[in-house]
């Protein structure tokens, strides 16, 4: 008998109507539920922008950068795809039309298309056919293709064009066309409209796609009567139009809504794959607990200055969520501009914060205010998580306040400075291009024991994701260590410094790499779990020894379900 061949069957998902629908957290959500059904999946976005990774964008301009472990910037939506799905997202999970057009030029140049006129289509769209089939392989059943952007705009045509010949190409039991839309409801003519949701269809027929699946978010429920019109204009199935609606909790609810309505099973049956059990139980244990009214409530600051975005910090806002979760606290985020500080002073605006996170950033603007952030946390002994950058102004706070170095500050921000506490490393001291050049990706970094690095992970031997250019001077080592600041984790050729805690404070632990990047809803990051735990005031310190190891005290609830230390 001949044996059968391992395809990898392909899901294509765009978007409709508007922007910020959610796309990334629905192709998440997918990924989710075709995992818990015993699938392989993997999971890549395809931007139409022409940056070759969004590395050099503002937060602002973009939200975050998220950083994978094999050192690539991408979009934040692997973001989602990695809480979600717990998939380990890798460079291959997010191109560009950047960087589809640099390869395509850079064979040109090599002379790889000689005598041809190199065009559109078919070179650009077959680089793209390229991107996609990277996911293909016998250790993947199931490949899903997100493609940003809305359906109509000029940048997203080659793309479309692409996933439109991949799937003539694969046929359609190896892949399926799924398009997610706006079904909005019109307050005045009290009505939903589905309309907007029919045109945009129109769009994707007029370049030969016809969607197998809709997925509609909406604001209310829809009625048969929509879902009728809605399946008979857009050609689609009545059972596989499927709504979303605005979930009011956590948007952890969305796969647990999309599995009510039998969407997984839909996918598995037309891509003629077996429709195994679904594991969920987990994953609804873990909403029910978010959703559960907490006896205890903690408030944390998080001093930046992008927070009038809450894109900028997403993977932060997440991973606290995580740890609040995990100590079945009820967490409010403050967000705090760092120039705000520096105007007002620390005291008047942190005034009753029970926790003050500084998050990673660049650029001099605000530095001051997360310089002020951070002293206000060592001295009235409020917990304090200090991420890249805030590790770095964390120090340079100890330099000058307690180590008493005059001047002391980043080269980064006063490059002609007398005391740089913080400098560029070495490797970066030729880097030209800004583009992909920091230090970027998962680096080991040992712990020392008896230190709240080391109690937290419950290791000494860790490795976690960075994006910067500037360390700590070793230089000033021994002086920081007699002042009371404690190396906790370095590179494991300690030339790097990766952590640092102060002795004689409850909790004030500084990373100068990205744990948020790492945190999971049901295993919350271990720094996150403490951090919060302490600013809940359910970790308490006893500084014996090296660190002052943490032990939870005899009245903390005992942790249970997800963020345990294992
Ligand atoms: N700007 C700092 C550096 O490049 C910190 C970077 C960050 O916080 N991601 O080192």
């Amino acid at each position: 008998m001949k044996k059968c061949e391992h395809v990898t069957k392909h899901l294509f998902i765009t978007g409709g109507v508007v922007s910020s629908l959610g796309k990334g957290i629905t192709a998440a959500s997918i990924a989710l539920l075709l995992k818990r059904r015993g699938y392989r999946v993997q999971i890549q976005k395809l931007d139409p922008y022409v940056n070759v990774d969004p590395g050099t964008m503002s937060p602002y301009e973009h939200g975050e950068v998220f950083v994978t472990d094999d050192g690539a910037e991408t979009d934040l939506d692997l973001g989602h795809y990695e809480r979600f799905a717990d998939v380990s997202c890798r460079r291959e999970s997010n191109y560009t039309t950047g960087r589809i057009y640099q390869t395509v030029i850079e064979r040109e140049r090599r002379g790889d298309y000689l005598g041809k006129t190199v065009q559109v289509i078919p070179h650009i769209t077959d680089e793209i056919k390229n991107a996609i089939r990277v996911l293909d392989g016998p250790e993947v059943d199931i490949a899903i293709t997100e493609i940003g952007g809305t359906v109509g705009d000029i940048e997203s045509l080659p793309f479309l064009e692409a996933i439109r010949q991949y799937r003539q190409e694969i046929g359609s039991r190896n892949g399926l066309f799924i398009h997610l839309t706006l079904v909005p409801y019109i307050r005045a003519a009290q009505e939903m409209k589905t309309k907007p949701s029919q045109q945009s269809v129109g769009i994707l027929r007029e370049i030969g796609i016809i969607p197998d699946i809709l997925i509609c978010r909406c604001e209310r429920p829809l009625e048969e009567e929509h879902l009728r019109k809605l399946s008979l204009f857009c050609n689609v199935s009545r059972e596989l139009v499927i709504q979303e609606i605005d979930v009011a909790r956590t948007i952890y609810e969305v796969p647990i809504e999309l599995a009510r309505q039998e969407l997984d099973t839909y996918l598995l049956e037309l891509l003629d794959l077996h429709v195994r059990d679904l594991q969920l139980d987990d994953w609804v244990a873990f909403v029910d607990r978010v959703v559960a009214p907490k006896a205890r409530h903690c408030e944390i600051a998080v001093v930046g200055k992008y927070t009038g975005l809450r894109d900028a910090y997403k993977s932060i806002y997440e991973a606290l969520d995580h740890g609040a979760i995990a100590n079945d606290l009820e967490l409010t985020v403050r967000p705090v501009e760092a120039t705000e500080i520096e105007a007002k002073g620390a005291d008047a605006v942190l005034a009753g914060v029970d926790g003050i996170l500084v998050p990673g950033g660049f650029g001099v603007r605000g530095i001051e205010g997360k310089i002020l952030a951070a002293t206000h946390a060592r001295e009235r002994t409020i917990p304090f998580l200090g991420i890249c950058l805030g590790m770095q102004c964390a120090v340079i706070e100890f330099a000058r306040n307690v180590c008493g170095i005059a001047g002391a500050n980043s080269q980064e921000f006063d490059p002609e400075g007398p005391a740089h506490v913080i400098h560029l490393m070495e490797e970066q001291k030729a880097v030209r291009n800004l583009g992909g050049t920091m230090r970027l990706g998962a680096w080991p970094c040992d712990l020392r024991e008896n230190t709240r690095a080391a109690a937290a992970y419950a290791g000494r031997h860790i490795a976690e994701r960075h994006r910067h250019r500037y360390e700590v001077n070793t230089d000033y080592r021994s002086r920081f260590e007699e002042a009371g600041m404690i190396f906790s984790g370095t590179s494991p050729d300690g030339a790097l410094v990766e952590m640092v805690e102060l002795r004689n404070h409850p909790w004030f632990v500084a990373c100068q790499f990205h744990p948020e990047f790492r945190s999971r809803p049901l295993k919350a990051h271990p720094l996150f779990r403490d951090f919060v735990a302490a600013s809940g005031g359910l970790l308490a310190s006893a500084p014996d020894g090296d660190g002052g190891q943490v032990r939870a005290p005899r009245s903390a609830p005992r942790r249970t379900g997800t963020g345990t230390r294992t």
